[in-house]
């Protein structure tokens, strides 16, 4: 007979099945398996923890994204935001989808450029653009949106030095009612700085101003500031055909749409609380159709929206390392993945689901990672059924952020497999080992030979 594991019992409030403080109840269902495959089988080939995104979803995002716009409104166009998640396979979906490329850095500029994004179908954000990063949009008609000044008159002497006059936008920082301000990117729009930076690109002669850009910040809870960012961009828009006989090309809007995670601190759980990416485009679409404008001068509306469509198609898979009591008596239960490969636990109460059967017996607990650190807590009081080291869980909603903002801290980062929607498994990036994380490392000669005593 197998020999059950003694646990110390400790003295708890019970709170298996009670009603939480919203009257629903606490419901647990084992998650076995992701788009058909069984969570068993990916672990066994692929190893734990293991990053698992799901091709159909992600197409189903985009599409539903697509259609709430493009219902709305004539003129839609989306850039995939590499930064939420630049591996290539999963920003060859949004290719294929039809999704052009925004990106914020050199190096997220030539993985567009090696995916096959036309230079043309490339936008070029950010406040840290080199030289020679700069020289390359140009040769390729990219999209430039301009962050500062001092990129401005770069720019500008760039221009005459290759005879070439570049496409480009600029970046606008506006009060939508939301604070803190996100006024460190761009030019204000209230202060006249963002009038300012035009009337200098239009000045100068060297440049096209195509067109007006904003992103007003992140997991943005109000549509309404939506609908000021974008009558805003409008009135500037207007201004630039009427005074300085510009008319503007595009809109863009940005990206910022919340996905329906929790967030830290949260009273109600984001699914019940996040606004639909249908709600952001109709205060969007309102705003920008009754503005004014010839419906043959609509502007095209880009969106760069990153977040909401892959968070809920990735998930996580870990497994328990061991239990222990704290102190006080809470329960404590350590997984081998942590803040350096769930970055977004910093940010987010990620729902977790057991992967196996388990009984009704639930408790209060804190998840640790495996981190020999303090603030390696992937959820600070989570209630879930107990578990056994070598149980499995799935973390859901994680395809955002986290594989580009995972750290190879500690421990290393884990493979990651795409689930298409024939149900095959790909491996789309490999674990890395040892010998990935010493390739860039060079010894001096002097340390190379020496002996332990
Ligand atoms: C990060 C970023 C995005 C994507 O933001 P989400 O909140 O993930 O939608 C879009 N545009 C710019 C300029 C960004 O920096």
């Amino acid at each position: 007979m197998k020999k059950l594991k003694y646990e110390r019992p400790v003295i708890k409030k019970m709170n298996a099945g009670l009603m939480n403080k919203f009257g629903t109840r606490t419901e647990f269902q084992p998650v076995k398996h992701i788009d058909g495959v069984p969570v068993t089988q990916l672990i066994a080939e692929y190893g734990s923890p293991l990053f698992v995104l799901s091709e159909k979803q992600i197409r189903r995002n985009y599409q539903s994204a697509a259609r709430s716009f493009k219902t709305r409104y004539p003129k839609v166009q989306f850039a995939w935001s590499y930064k939420t998640n630049y591996l290539n396979a999963v920003c060859n979906i949004f290719h294929q989808e039809g999704s052009w490329a925004e990106v914020v850095s050199g190096f997220e500029y030539h993985k567009a450029l090696g995916n096959g994004v036309a230079g043309n179908h490339i936008i070029f954000n950010g406040p840290d653009k080199k030289r020679e990063e700069l020289i390359l949009a140009i040769e390729n008609d990219s999209l430039i949106h301009i962050d500062h000044f001092d990129e401005l008159y770069n720019l500008i002497e760039i221009c005459e030095e290759l005879n070439k006059k570049p496409r480009v936008a600029i970046r606008i920082n506006l009060d939508t009612g939301v604070y803190p301000l996100w006024d460190r990117f761009g030019f204000n729009y209230e202060n006249g700085q963002a009038w300012n930076a035009i009337s200098k690109i239009v000045g100068s002669g060297k440049m096209q101003l195509v067109g007006l850009h904003c992103h007003i910040g992140t997991f943005m809870l109000s549509t309404s500031a939506y609908a000021i960012a974008a009558s805003k961009l409008c009135e500037l828009a207007m201004r630039c055909k009427n005074l300085l006989y510009t008319p503007i090309q595009y809109l863009d809007l940005g990206g910022g749409f919340p996905s329906t995670n929790t967030l830290k601190g949260a009273y109600l759980p984001g699914v019940d609380t996040v606004p639909s990416v249908d709600d952001f485009a109709e205060a969007i679409t309102t705003v920008i159709l009754g503005y004014g404008f010839k419906q043959e001068e609509l502007p095209l509306l880009i969106l760069e929206s990153g977040r909401v469509l892959i968070d809920d198609a990735g998930y996580l898979l870990g497994s328990v390392i061991a239990n222990k009591r704290l102190s006080d008596g809470r329960r404590a239960t350590i997984m081998n993945f942590g803040v350096n490969t769930l970055f977004t636990s910093f940010w987010y109460e990620h729902k977790i689901s057991p992967a196996q059967d388990f009984n009704q017996h639930t408790e209060d607990m804190v998840l640790y990672g495996p981190l020999c650190m303090n603030i390696d807590v992937v959820r600070d009081s989570v209630n879930l059924p107990l578990m056994n080291p070598g149980d499995h869980v799935v973390v859901h909603k994680v395809g955002a952020y986290n594989m580009t903002q995972w750290m190879q801290f500690i421990s290393m980062r884990p493979s990651v497999v795409l689930i298409d929607e024939q149900q095959n498994v790909h491996q789309i990036r490999r674990a890395e080992n040892l010998e990935y994380i010493e390739l860039m490392e060079q010894v001096p000669a002097h340390l190379q030979q020496f002996k332990l005593v």
